[in-house]
């Protein structure tokens, strides 16, 4: 080990340490702490954070990292101190005032959010919102490199190599092929009858059922717990503490999908090797290879046909009065039904990137082109009803529906459906290279897990996700499986002719 790194390390595991303690506290905000501890607990990770940024920017560290510079390190080191010199040089540039103002003003923002989208009201919201894109912006010039354009700077920290130029040409390729297949299919007149999947699920079975997918698809409970929360998500500590959750309501496939692509994303944590866990570089590479993950365990593996094959039997006999009489055919069209709708986090398969699409659209008008904030509820309206075909009728099932601009995260949406890309890409070479449906048949899921394990996993951040998508399958993104995914799909579900 070079003897800056090593002097560096103590540092290292302080800043880990404030990471962990803040993480698990966000973890317990959403699950088990009372409905009192708010206040008191937001001092508690306001102290944790300026903790973890005292580290980080702590001028020892700035001239160990200079040091690591001058001395040869081995690939993780290097890897290393490539994200430690990021994350220096994003709270760096940021004046320590404006920082406090606006970590204020997104914690004000949530709860201003949560409150108008209760009352239906944007005006009450706006006043917020336009603060916080004013906020963005500053922020990203201060790290925008000569001629860069302020929301590539921001799209970089969620999919590096990702700028407006690649989505651009992604997302163009989703509106000219999927918005008029969509079109022809809803104009298809075919209907899918999925009103069993609605009724009396009890929570205890539903429970039950959630816990035997997840061990089925491979979460280890030994070392990860589930738990519920109002929207499911997926906390890190290290590889062996990996926490999801899950929500119950009265439509069994929810909570059944929730908890597969919850695992998805625990798999991936959990297939981090120990010399990478509670490092820097010891998570998933990027929001979109994370995406990429989950919902490939959620929709290539949970809504395929064959992976039902082993484990209907046993969803059946959970929920005799329910299922008992539909059969495992009825039940795979169902869990697969399309219906263009105004919800992203309800959206099924083939619409959910038009939702990511009109997102993208939208932050880029609001970031480069000058759009007022005033004009998104209409703006919003009028890009559903064009893609999708419906029409938002007050702003709680438009324009406030996502929790993510009021936190200051613009940049993070394109991530969701870039990963749904990746999944598509990794499952075309999969194809080729093993019998990927005849596993599903016989439950042989380890499998595929080993591959991903191999493929992805293991190597945490040490590569992007670009370059893994070319390490794997020796060719560069190319949006064009996805399309080709889901026209197929969806083609032979439907049965639809093709165009
Ligand atoms: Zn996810």
């Amino acid at each position: 080990m070079s003897k800056a790194f090593e002097q560096l390390q103590p540092y290292l595991e302080k800043a880990q340490a404030f990471q962990t303690a803040k993480v698990l506290f966000e973890w317990d905000n959403e699950t088990l702490a009372p409905k009192t501890a708010g206040a008191a607990t937001s001092k508690v990770v306001g102290t944790l954070s300026a903790e973890y940024f005292s580290v980080i920017t702590d001028e020892k560290v700035s001239r160990l990292v200079e040091e690591c510079r001058k001395e040869a390190l081995n690939p993780v080191e290097e890897a290393i101190v490539r994200e430690l010199e990021e994350e220096m040089e994003k709270l760096e540039c940021i004046p320590a005032g404006e920082y406090r103002e606006f970590a204020q003003l997104t914690s004000e923002g949530t709860r201003i959010w949560a409150e108008a989208r209760k009352e239906k009201d944007f005006e009450r919201f706006a006043p917020t919102l336009k603060k916080l894109v004013e906020y963005t912006k500053k922020f990203a010039s201060y790290r925008a490199k000569e001629g860069q354009k302020l929301y590539d700077v921001l799209l970089d920290d969620y999919e590096k190599g990702f700028d407006m130029k690649t989505l651009d040409e992604f997302f163009g390729t989703l509106k000219e092929q999927l918005v008029p297949f969509l079109k022809n299919l809803v104009e298809s007149g075919v209907k899918i009858e999925d009103g069993f999947l609605t009724g009396d699920y009890k929570e205890e079975d539903q429970e039950a059922i959630g816990r035997f997918l997840a061990e089925y698809v491979g979460f280890d409970f030994d070392r990860g717990v589930m738990a519920v929360s109002a929207h499911p998500f997926t906390t890190n500590l290290h590889n062996k503490d990996v926490r999801i959750t899950t929500s119950y309501n009265d439509h069994v496939d929810d909570s059944l999908f929730s908890v597969i692509h919850e695992s998805g994303h625990a798999i991936y944590e959990m297939g981090i090797p120990d010399e990478l866990t509670q490092t820097l570089v010891g998570q998933g590479a990027s929001m979109g290879m994370h995406e990429s993950q989950s919902r490939f365990f959620e929709n290539i593996i949970g809504r395929n046909e064959a992976f039902w094959i082993p484990v209907y039997g046993t969803l059946q006999s959970r929920f005799p009065s329910q299922l008992g009489h539909v059969t495992m055919e009825q039940f795979v069209k169902a869990i697969n039904k399309v219906e263009p709708s105004l919800i992203r986090t309800q959206a099924d398969e083939l619409t959910y990137s038009l939702h990511v699409l009109i997102r993208y659209e939208i932050e880029k008008m609001l970031i480069e082109e000058g759009l007022d904030v005033e004009e998104l509820p209409k703006v919003w309206a009028d890009k559903y009803e064009e893609y999708l075909g419906v029409r938002p009728k007050d702003v709680a099932e438009g324009v406030l529906q996502d929790i993510h601009w009021s936190q200051g995260s613009f940049g993070y949406f394109p991530s969701y459906a870039l990963g749904s890309a990746f999944g598509a890409q990794f499952y075309a070479y999969m194809k080729k290279h093993m019998d990927f449906e005849g596993l599903l048949k016989r439950g042989e899921i380890s499998v595929i897990r080993e591959f991903l394990r191999q493929h992805i996993h293991q190597y945490g951040k040490l590569k992007t996700s670009r370059q893994m998508l070319k390490d794997m399958t020796g060719e560069d993104f190319n949006p064009q499986y996805y399309i080709d995914y889901l026209t197929e799909k969806y083609t032979k579900l439907y049965g639809l002719t093709e165009a």
